[in-house]
């Protein structure tokens, strides 16, 4: 039998970014007093990019990190609270149907758990481009591409969302090139075709980037592009590189509590945010292998919070 001490919680919200914070207004203003574990990059993604316009509500835009503290004070208004901690695995006690949620500082009991963990973008793990996103780098063709008018750009992939960026980045670009490790897409073919009927487009087949450049200023001013076959390496001129080499979900640590799909994005069944565990509701980019922007996050953070309370109220019944 479990023993039951401070630690045990009406409601656990893992995460904190768009999605683990709306939860937790939301469950806050449900009194649920949500106790929120901030994991290691608090605020998510959103704190490693600069200007968001797309986010409804700011006409000027906001800055990420503004967002997110905005975001975490207003949670916190009504009754949210933060743990810095990063939890390490979730299991559910068969006897007592409690969450056991294991954590850097301790173990946890919880009688529903919301999941908002996110998805990490993948990137090339080149030397320098940490310190490059948000200059000139990023993976988020919809939150940056209108911030490079009239200057050539680049995306790396060959999947549908490096074709679906490609296109997008036309809009606004002088030029854009699609760099693909090797001499054929993944993408679909519907998303092939619009790539490769568009004279924006220029592909570099059988291309990787070795090196970044940047300015005086620390922005992103161009690449070493090298050919994946014969190792031969030139620059190029560019003022942005989008990545869309695909995305790790922050999935693994719930283990069987729920599925995923090939990739670890978890599956919620009912279309809702329910996984296949009863108490377990997942929200945002880790069980959102298509949008991942941060508003639908938010809106999926909701109806966890939503189904949580009303889960909540079905056990007190
Ligand atoms: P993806 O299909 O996994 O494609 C990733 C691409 O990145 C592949 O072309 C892969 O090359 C390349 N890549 C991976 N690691 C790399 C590395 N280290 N260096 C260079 N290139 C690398 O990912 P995605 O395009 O993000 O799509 C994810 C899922 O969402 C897919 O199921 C996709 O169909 C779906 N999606 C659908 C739509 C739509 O229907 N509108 C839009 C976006 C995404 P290789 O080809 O050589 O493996």
């Amino acid at each position: 039998m479990l023993e039951y001490g401070a630690m045990n919680e009406k409601l656990i919200i893992i995460g904190t970014g768009p999605a683990g914070y709306t939860a937790a207004i939301y469950a806050a203003r449900a009194d649920l007093k949500p106790l929120v574990f901030t994991g290691d990059q608090l605020g998510g993604q959103l704190t490693t990019t600069t200007e968001v316009e797309n986010f409804p509500g700011f006409p000027e835009g906001i800055m990420g990190p503004e967002l997110m503290f905005n975001m975490s004070s207003q949670a916190e208004k009504f009754g949210a609270r933060y743990a810095y901690e990063t939890v390490t695995a979730v299991e559910k006690d068969g006897e007592s149907g409690l969450f056991v949620v294991k954590t850097t500082g301790g173990e946890y009991t919880a009688q529903a758990v919301i999941v908002a963990t996110g998805a990490k973008a993948r990137y090339m793990g080149l030397p320098g481009e940490k310190e490059l996103i948000g200059h000139g780098l990023t993976a988020c063709a919809t939150c940056d591409g209108s911030f490079y008018r009239d200057v050539p750009v680049c995306v790396v992939g060959g999947g549908d969302s490096a074709c679906e960026e490609a296109s997008f980045l036309t809009r606004f670009a002088s030029k854009v090139y699609l760099i693909h490790r090797r001499d054929r897409l993944r993408a679909s073919k519907a998303m092939q075709q619009r790539v490769l009927s568009n004279p924006k487009i220029e592909i570099l087949w059988n291309s990787t980037i070795s090196d970044y450049r940047k300015d005086d200023s620390g922005e992103l001013c161009g690449i070493v592009l090298s050919d994946t076959e014969t190792g031969e390496q030139r620059p190029l001129e560019l003022k942005c590189v989008f990545m869309a080499i695909g995305h790790e979900p922050n999935s693994k640590f719930l283990g069987d509590l729920v599925d995923t799909d090939p990739a670890g994005f978890i599956i919620r069944p009912w279309g809702g945010a329910a996984t296949r565990t009863p108490g377990l509701f997942a929200a945002g980019d880790v069980a959102d292998a298509v949008y991942k922007q941060a508003i639908s996050a938010a809106g999926m953070g909701c109806w966890a919070a939503l189904e949580a309370e009303r889960y909540l109220l079905e056990l007190e019944d």
